[in-house]
C-alpha cells in the first residue's frame, strides 16, 4: 500500500511540464514531489510511496522505461500506479511503456482534464489496469 495516498510524484526533466503539473496538484489539493531524473525518482518513490507516479519516459540517469521496471520489481513500490508521459510518441513507445510496467500512457501535450480524472480514479483505488 502506498504510504502517502495524497501525494503525487512527478518524474520529469521538462520545467514547463512540471509547472503545469504543479498547478494541477495545487488545484487538486495534493502534495507534489518532483524529481528531474530517473534515479531521484526511484529514491523518492521508495521513501515516500506516493499514491500515483507521473513518469516522463525520456529522462537523465535512469530512463522512464527502466524506472518503471524497477518500480514494479520492488515490493515497496509495485502497487503504485504509473502514468507514463512522453513527448516522443513513436510507434511502439506505448507498448514498450506498458510492457515496462506503466499502467497508462499519455502523449504530450497532456490533456490536463483527462489527467485529473485519471489521478482521481487511481487515488480512489480503482484497480490497476481498469483505466488503461
Ligand atoms: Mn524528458
Amino acid at each position: 500500500m502506498p504510504k502517502h495516498e495524497q501525494t503525487l510524484l512527478l518524474v520529469e526533466d521538462n520545467a514547463d511540464n512540471a509547472l503545469l503539473i504543479r498547478e494541477l496538484a495545487e488545484e487538486m489539493g495534493l502534495r507534489l514531489l518532483v524529481a528531474t531524473n530517473g534515479q531521484h525518482g526511484l529514491d523518492l518513490a521508495r521513501a515516500e510511496r506516493p499514491g500515483v507516479i507521473l513518469l516522463d519516459l525520456a529522462l537523465p540517469l535512469v530512463d522512464g522505461w527502466e524506472a518503471a521496471r524497477r518500480l514494479k520489481a520492488d515490493p515497496r513500490t509495485a502497487a503504485i500506479p504509473i502514468v507514463a508521459i512522453t513527448a516522443r510518441a513513436m510507434d511502439g513507445d506505448e507498448q514498450r511503456a506498458i510492457s515496462a510496467g506503466c499502467d497508462v500512457y499519455l502523449s504530450k501535450p497532456v490533456d490536463i482534464d483527462a489527467l485529473e480524472h485519471l489521478i482521481n480514479d487511481y487515488l480512489k483505488g480503482a484497480g490497476r489496469g481498469e483505466l488503461a
